[in-house]
């Protein structure tokens, strides 16, 4: 039976209660166990794919094509647990099931209420993150998120408190991070705050066990964690001073000095083996020290939020540990590359080019332009999801002489959809499109970059888009514009496009999948590693 640790936030929202959770996993892993790891989202949505990445920040797609929240991306890139549809439900997820359930009759004439009905629903959810794959996870982590004092939290709370009388003494860990504010014109830190919200959780019925104290760019001294001890009614070792630490990637580092995966696995009454850490350890070693740095230009529609495009920022950081290289990215919102001088003046000084992916018309045409540049300029290109359509368009229309060329999401009436909905593609036009979401099969063809990024013949990547390349076009766009289609997936009757490339041009790949969502520190994802490998090159021809 696995023991459970369940993380809550307090006082403010965006504490890093994800990155703490995943920390922590990575902690227990190090140690021999194996973690499950899952995140409970107070929203009504019944998953984040409908929600706006300027509002959410990005969705995060698992291997079996569940939207999820980013946070489970912290998740993936810290630990090894197995992500899918089991590990990130919401308000709206629950209430769904239970509704379904009281129409079924399923309730047998009982009031269907919060409690006990809605609260039975997220425990039934708990505990079924350690049936299947991880029938043999032996610790999992559940973060609530939001924070304590939210009404729409309290179901959550309410659940996980309900959860320890469900299990056996010891099995259950409850860890509150909060947020400790400096004041400047009394030189302190504050913890009163997070009194308070441990006495709102307590008020729930929950008495933390340990309690993370996010401190910024301060450290608690032994003074302060006697008092939050104290007060709260934690032992002094149970209290974790958390500062802000760059990079990300350090901070189970961090932790480990302050011995919380001890803390909790003596909580749990659980014996580990003792930690390995080298290869972290190493990871982070080759970070910190880069010896050259590259800079590549990031362009897309939501630069306005820092974590819309989350996956792909850390997918750079983590090429840069496999190239020996920093990576200064930047995003530009491509709407103000109204034409291909603006472009050209505003990309000059990048040894790469990336453009992310998206949704709707908003900005096409300035990502139009930058595939031009990029293709001109022989400067290193990768297209993601949205950006392997654009490249697409961009051949039909500057290489194909197709100017109308467009895909049928900005232009339902385009005369040369070269991007569409299979739907269309067959002639049926009823069917509406639904999305291609997780893993798919990808055959690369030997030969090719894709194929020398990857070192291997059959690949598997996640996808999140309706619209596809329309195979209509192939044959004009590899003859005429000199495309090679590097990658597909086999339908049997015919072919999906999934990663495309120019051999002319010193790098210049496109796919219709998501690479950044498989990217780890320990594990870089080959796409982004072989383009930022090109920018380098790039960037030293150009000395
Ligand atoms: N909007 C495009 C589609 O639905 C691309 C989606 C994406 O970039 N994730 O096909």
């Amino acid at each position: 039976m696995p023991k459970y640790v369940f993380v809550t936030g307090g006082v403010v929202s965006s504490v890093g209660k994800g990155v703490l959770a995943a920390s922590l996993g990575m902690l227990l892993e190090a140690r021999g166990l194996k973690v499950a790891m899952m995140k409970l989202d107070p929203y009504i949505n019944v998953d984040p794919g409908t929600m706006n990445p300027y509002e959410h920040g990005e969705v995060f797609v698992t291997d079996d094509g569940a939207e999820t929240d980013l946070d489970l991306g912290h998740y993936q890139r810290f630990t090894h647990a197995n992500l899918s549809q089991r590990s990130n439900i919401t308000t709206g997820r629950i209430y769904h099931s239970v509704i379904q359930k009281e129409r079924r009759g399923e309730y047998l004439g009982k009031t269907v209420q919060v409690v006990p009905h809605i609260t039975d629903e997220i425990k039934s959810h708990i505990r079924a993150l350690t049936t299947g794959a991880d029938s043999d996870a032996d610790i999992a982590i559940v973060e609530i998120g939001g924070t304590v004092g939210d009404i729409e939290g309290l179901p959550f709370l309410e659940a996980i408190r309900q959860f320890k009388f469900d299990v056996k003494p010891n099995d259950c860990c409850y860890i509150h991070v909060t947020w400790v504010p400096y004041i400047d014109a009394a030189g302190e830190l504050k913890t009163k705050p997070t009194q308070h919200s441990v006495r709102a959780l307590r008020d729930i019925g929950i008495q933390p066990n340990v309690i993370v104290l996010r401190t910024g760019k301060h450290r608690l001294g032994p003074d302060e964690i006697r008092k939050v001890a104290l007060f709260c009614d934690v032992y002094p070792k149970a209290i974790i001073s958390a500062e802000d630490i760059s990079p990300l990637y350090a901070i189970p580092i961090d932790l480990k000095k302050q011995d919380l995966d001890a803390t909790v696995l003596k909580i749990l009454h659980v014996t580990a083996a003792h930690s390995r850490l080298e290869q972290w350890e190493e990871m982070l070693r080759r970070m910190k020290a880069p010896s050259r740095h590259v800079r590549i230009a990031a362009v897309g529609k939501y630069t306005g939020h820092d974590d819309a495009y989350k996956s792909i920022n850390e997918a750079f950081v983590h090429a840069g540990i496999a190239n020996d290289c920093r990576v200064d990215y930047e995003w530009f919102d491509s709407e103000q590359f109204e034409n291909g001088a603006k472009v050209a003046e505003a990309l000059a000084p990048y040894d790469g080019v990336l453009i992310g992916p998206g949704f709707g018309g908003r900005g096409i045409e300035g990502k139009i332009e930058t595939v031009r540049y990029a293709r001109e300029a022989r400067v290193p290109f990768l297209g993601v999801c949205l950006g392997m359509q654009i490249a697409v368009i961009e051949l039909a229309r500057n290489k194909l002489g197709l100017p109308k060329a467009n895909s049928t999401e900005m232009a339902p009436d385009t005369p040369d959809p070269v991007i569409s909905l299979l739907s269309e593609q067959r002639g049926v036009t009823d069917m509406g499109g639904t999305m291609r979401l997780g893993q798919y099969r990808c055959d690369l063809k030997p030969g090719t970059r894709a194929f020398a990024a990857y070192g291997e013949k059959t690949i598997h990547e996640r996808h999140r888009h309706r619209y596809e390349f329309n195979n209509i076009y192939r044959e004009r766009l590899e003859a005429e514009a000199g495309l090679v289609v590097s990658g597909t997936h086999n339908l049997g009757e015919h072919e999906l496009v999934e990663i495309a490339e120019l051999p002319d041009h010193p790098w210049f790949c496109a796919s219709q999948f998501h690479p950044e969502f498989k990217s780890t520190p320990l594990a870089p994802q080959p796409l982004f590693r072989a383009f930022i490998k090109a920018a380098l090159e790039h960037a030293a021809s150009r000395i």
